[in-house]
């Protein structure tokens, strides 16, 4: 674009002032065409697709993970309060040894030391425990933005009567964040079992939301104290649980549940892949995209359909009822399943085309016809490493010719002179193969040089 705008200016100063800027005025070579970003945004989005394909399906067993990790976390922090001061206790196969003295009011400890002598605070492993459970529950059943559930606060949770059976509905009320429009989610039985977790753990002995004040790192401004949801207590202080919080314990659940890619690399979770996931799956099954933009708080559809990473349902399907008629007109017997001999005389024939010099290119189910004289033959495929092996067949047959000659056996030298050219034709087919490996490939494409010679050709050319 640089590029582009430069050559662009001087054409346009030439028209100001053509004496001084006309000679440089030139065409552009950087066409509109490459200045497009509609190609990376493709990518971008081809991308976002794939991570969004790539985690749907493991998102069940990460909500296992993220549950079990709470369930043991919440165990071992009952135990250490059960267990007095100096104390050894044992609770999911681990030993742990509580402290002698502890600085806390309520006289219980933190932390503990485990049988290695590591130093273990279950206090907080249980907080964050719970705070990556309730975060990638509210997140998947709401398909909410990160900064939307750091907002979300005690007065958020709303109920509606239905004017026409009276019926009670619990609506969550999302705050504005990226654009200036609130918007009100139905609250489904498994968030409101969360929600209803969130609120019971931080009410506590209090019975009401402590308020907090909260930064909002966008707008950079200290927001007024509510009552939201996400806080915890440091050292008796209420605090507002911050986006690295979460992102760490979203990262400690990925780690303890031990997902991979198909590449074998983690597979990482963040905030912001629940939305995705979200979207994909509500789309998936039937809500109407404009309902999904909506739910979403998009101002624009495209956004919407932008985070839908799209399954080529209707093309797989119609690809699939393609091989069901096909199958259909076909003998059943050419389907029907393939039996333990006749799989093992599959594997087998491949082990049986291994050969000294290589392997056998002949095909499947067919005999070799040539009667085994390989160098001799043209589909032997030989390997580069057995060079040497074919090099020392080439000098002996060469001895044998000169031994044949020499006894006057010249019905033999005939037959081996022809075997000694196969043998040379391979080793010279295999040497130019090693070569063109070697040496880089030239694609053809003109030098600076050749284009600057080629232009002044043509210009002579015209002014003759
Ligand atoms: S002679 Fe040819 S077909 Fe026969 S085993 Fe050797 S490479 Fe295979």
């Amino acid at each position: 674009m640089a590029v582009r705008a430069f050559y662009l200016d001087i054409g346009h100063w030439a028209l100001e002032e053509p004496e001084r800027w006309g000679p440089w005025a030139v065409p552009s070579p950087v066409s509109e065409a490459d200045c497009s970003v509609k190609k990376l945004e493709q990518q971008v989005k081809a991308r976002m697709d794939q991570r969004t394909r790539e985690r749907l399906p493991y998102l069940p067993a990460l909500v296992r993970v993220a549950d079990r990790r709470l369930k043991e976390a919440s165990e071992r922090l009952a135990a250490l309060v059960r267990a007095p001061l100096g104390s050894t206790f044992t609770v999911l196969g681990e030993t742990f040894t509580a402290p002698k003295t502890t600085s806390r009011a309520d006289g219980q400890a933190t932390t503990v030391h485990d049988v290695q002598g590591r130093r273990r605070d279950l206090r907080t492993e249980e907080k964050r425990a719970f705070w990556a459970w309730a975060t990638i529950e509210i997140l998947r059943h709401t398909g909410i933005r990160i900064e939307e559930l750091l907002e979300l606060g005690h007065h958020s949770i709303i109920s509606y009567k239905l004017p026409t059976t009276g019926e009670i509905i619990p609506l969550l009320q999302i705050a504005p964040s990226k654009i200036d429009q609130e918007r009100l989610l139905l609250i489904s039985p498994e968030l409101a079992d969360v929600l209803s977790a969130v609120i019971t753990r931080v009410r506590q002995k209090y019975g009401t939301v402590p308020v907090v004040p909260s930064y909002d790192h966008q707008e950079r401004v200290w927001n007024d104290p509510l009552p939201l949801l996400y806080q915890w207590q440091v050292s008796e202080e209420h605090r507002p649980v911050s986006v690295n919080t979460v992102r760490q314990s979203l990262n400690e659940t990925m780690t303890a549940a031990g997902l991979t890619d198909a590449s074998g690399a983690p597979l990482n979770f963040q905030p912001h892949d629940f939305r995705r996931i979200f979207i994909t799956d509500a789309i998936l099954n039937g809500l109407p995209p404009h309902i999904a933009q909506v739910i979403a708080g998009h101002g624009n559809i495209n956004t919407t359909m932008g985070y839908n990473a799209i399954y080529p349902a209707k093309a797989i399907e119609a690809h699939r009822a393609f091989i069901a008629r096909r199958r259909a007109l076909r003998p059943v017997e050419e389907y029907r399943a393939v039996t333990p001999e006749e799989w093992q005389e599959f594997l087998g024939h491949f082990a049986r085309r291994k050969l000294a010099l290589g392997d056998c290119g002949r095909a499947y189910g067919t005999d070799c016809i040539h009667e085994h004289a390989c160098i001799r033959c043209p589909v032997l495929i030989v390997d580069f490493s057995e060079l040497s092996r074919l090099v020392e067949v080439r000098d002996n047959l060469t001895d044998r010719i000169a031994e044949a000659e020499r006894e006057g056996w010249f019905g033999e030298v005939e037959q081996l002179s022809v075997s000694r050219t196969a043998a040379e034709e391979k080793i010279a087919q295999l040497e130019s193969r090693k070569n063109r490996k070697d040496s880089p490939v030239f694609l053809g494409t003109p030098s600076f040089d050749q284009l600057i010679a080629r232009d002044s050709e043509a210009d002579a050319t015209e002014s003759t």
